[in-house]
């Protein structure tokens, strides 16, 4: 089998039986479902990759299988100061192909492994992308907020006092309302 021009159009039978192994580097931007999930600017790349193999399912008949394995760095909105926050996702997932939506449905619950109708065109960068999405965390934070830190230089201090009343000030508000 000839390396695939189109990630969107796989011949996935094939791509087992020749045991193919592929793997990029593809923008972030290039997944449009995952960026509209993103808080900020979005950059960097998925390093995937992708190999095939024919193996035998749980019943020892031969199988189309899938070995699936991506990450990325994205950014998303923390959910306590509402600012970026790099998330980093990683995925590493088997897919076996079947050969219909019931049998799918019939073999799920005693499969470790994903599975996937076989059909004649199949979406390569759409699964990556689904496997990306299901990894996102559902509640993203820093592990400290900017707000929280201590900060480190005149510009954040400057942030972090307006934030705050200054202590100082407080202070010298309460003896001057003693007197
Ligand atoms: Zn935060």
């Amino acid at each position: 089998m000839q390396k695939p021009n189109n990630l969107h159009s796989l011949d996935v039978k094939a791509f087992a039986k020749s045991q193919m192994h592929l793997e990029g580097d593809t923008p972030v931007a290039e997944f449009e479902r995952l960026t509209a999930d993103c808080g900020g600017q979005v950059s960097g790349h998925v390093s995937w990759s992708a190999q095939g193999a024919m193996d035998p399912d749980q019943t020892g008949k031969e199988a189309i299988w899938l070995h699936l394995e991506a990450k990325a760095t994205v950014p998303l909105t923390c959910q306590r100061c509402l600012h970026p926050v790099p998330v980093a996702l990683m995925i590493e997932q088997d897919f076996r192909f079947v050969a219909d939506e019931a049998t799918a449905v019939a073999e799920d619950d005693e499969s470790e492994e994903d599975l996937l109708v076989l059909e004649d065109s199949f979406d390569l960068m759409a699964l990556i992308e689904d496997e990306l999405l299901m990894s996102l965390p559902l509640v993203p934070m820093h592990p400290t907020c900017l707000s929280e830190q201590v900060p480190t230089s005149p510009e954040e201090e400057a942030i972090l006092s307006e934030a705050k009343p200054n202590p100082f000030a407080v202070l010298a508000s309460l003896k001057t309302g003693k007197d």
